[in-house]
């Protein structure tokens, strides 16, 4: 029997050669929303195959006339942007209001890197009299693309836009979370028409369909976002073939909250920071500093907010915050509160699952808040990714910091301070890879996105990413009529 969905290889909406198929379901509520094929290694080598076999075509056309195809892309994505909003808001969890405002950003974000098709360039160097020197940008040629389930459409243009636009052809391996935002997406493209077999899309499972991607000598870069389990797993399957790689993993992000700042404003940012997605994200603000001056305070206000929140089904209007993915999920956030009452840190709200029948169906779980949080706590220092918020007291700038310090992640931070001299003095001596002062814009596809230590290797976004879709080509040309003599005694 054919599956509901069919993945997209080479402009062809094919089967697995594995001849089955998997279940996508909605997280709120249960219900089964669709089947798609179940891909594996073949399905992987076709994809590939169809990415090869387009890229020097694609590599030829004209930069501005790539840019072109994505702007059209963006274009279209805004046409479809009520169905794709549902897509995203049924089958990944995001309430719709949010999942609409996704789908905008999603085309402004392909608009941003369409534009780096006949802008990204290289240098010419001064190696001396006699001789020109430039460099050439060239593309890759086949990237792969292994996509987490968070932020599921989004996070595929945020790679493939600037590939595709240096003209690398791409293969996507969405999460088998979920894979039918990833075909609605390539719905889109089909619709576009964009020549067969630069966006690839192989639905499957991470180890069957994930790892060959990973794996496969003809895949020239690789962009993963996920778990640092599974990114050192894509990062020993690269090696092999010395794929280019960007890592973007987990994060542990320190809200910092000084003394001189509204408690409101504190209460607002915190719980925004945690609760936002139901704390699936990886800059998730799930470590909360607050100033001893004005800890009690935002306190009392976290725990009147946290208990007001309004969980319910993505697409009724009233939600405030969604389920998380998946009952493996709900059971990690469960075993983890579990470890925070453990280690001696004092639950103030939630900790359970809502008692309403109705949204027990789904993967819902309430928002939960941990005072008296110490920084070597497995709560403070591992990643939950959900709604869970550590709460941490300082009262010396130094020691904050080192707490702040204290994590083997570094995405991002927040500081909010109105004191710019303290604000900006902090956000240098943080080991982060985005510091946010008196504001939180989660990310900007214009402005790089990358982490230190164990949350990743390179950057996504703004110019940055330009260094990861494309080989740098040295020429190097004599000027010179007549050759000296000696000229190939080269200094060695
Ligand atoms: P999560 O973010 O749910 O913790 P992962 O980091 O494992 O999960 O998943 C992120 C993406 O990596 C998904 O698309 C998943 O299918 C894929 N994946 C999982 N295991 C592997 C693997 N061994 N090799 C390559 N990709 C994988």
């Amino acid at each position: 029997m054919s599956a509901d969905k069919l993945m997209y290889i080479g402009g062809e909406w094919v089967e697995s050669n594995s001849g089955q198929d998997f279940e996508s379901d909605n997280p709120a509520t249960g219900e089964v929303l669709g089947t798609v094929p179940r891909g594996n290694a073949d399905d992987i080598a076709a994809a590939v195959a169809a990415a090869k076999h387009a890229f020097p075509a694609w590599r030829d056309t004209p930069p501005d006339e790539r840019g072109r195809w994505l702007l059209k892309i963006a274009e279209a994505l805004r046409e479809h942007a009520e169905q794709l909003a549902v897509v995203l808001a049924k089958e990944s969890g995001h309430y719709l209001g949010k999942a609409q405002g996704l789908v905008e950003f999603t085309a402004q974000n392909v608009e941003f890197h369409a534009g780096l098709a006949d802008k990204a360039r290289g240098a010419s160097i001064p190696t001396g009299p006699g001789r020109l020197a430039i460099t050439r940008l060239e593309p890759v040629g086949v990237s792969g693309h292994i996509v987490p389930w968070n932020y599921p459409l989004f996070l595929i243009t945020r790679s493939v836009a600037p590939a595709i636009a240096l003209g690398n052809t791409a293969v996507i391996k969405p999460a088998e979370q979920t894979p039918l935002m990833a075909i609605a997406l390539a719905e889109v493209i089909d619709e576009v028409g964009l020549p067969a077999g630069v966006f690839n899309v192989v639905t499957g499972f991470g180890e069957e369909a994930g790892a060959p991607l990973a794996a496969h000598p003809d895949v020239g870069s690789i962009t993963f976002t996920g778990s640092v389990e599974t990114g050192q797993l894509v990062m020993k399957a690269a090696s092999a073939h010395m794929a280019k790689l960007t890592l973007e993993l987990g994060g542990k992000t320190p809200v910092i909250v000084f003394p001189d700042v509204d408690v409101e404003v504190a209460a607002e940012v915190a719980m925004q920071g945690i609760l936002s997605r139901c704390g699936q994200v990886c800059i998730a603000g799930s470590r909360l500093l607050l100033h001893d001056d004005i800890h009690d305070q935002v306190v009392e206000r976290l725990v009147e907010r946290f208990s007001q929140a309004k969980l319910g089904n993505t697409l009724d209007p009233d939600t405030q915050m969604g389920p998380l993915i998946s009952q493996e999920q709900l059971e990690r956030v469960e075993q983890y509160v579990e470890i925070g009452k453990q280690e001696g840190a004092e639950l103030l709200v939630g900790g359970a699952r809502p008692s309403d029948p109705e949204l027990q169906k789904g993967y819902f779980y309430l928002p939960t808040l941990f005072g008296n949080v110490t920084s070597g706590m497995r709560i403070a220092q591992e990643e939950i990714f959900g709604p869970v918020l550590a709460v941490m007291r300082w009262s010396d700038e130094d020691e904050m910091i080192r707490q702040a310090n204290d994590s083997p992640y570094g995405l991002a931070a927040a500081i909010w301070c109105k004191d710019i001299t303290s604000a900006m003095r902090t956000a240098t001596r943080l080991e982060a890879g985005g510091v946010f002062v008196n504001e939180w814009i989660g990310e900007d596809f214009k402005a790089p996105h990358g982490g230190y230590k164990l949350s990743g290797i390179g950057r996504e976004n703004g110019f940055e990413c330009i260094e990861h879709y494309t080989e740098v080509k040295h020429i190097a040309i004599s000027l010179e009529a007549e050759k000296a003599e000696n000229w190939c005694d080269a200094p060695l």
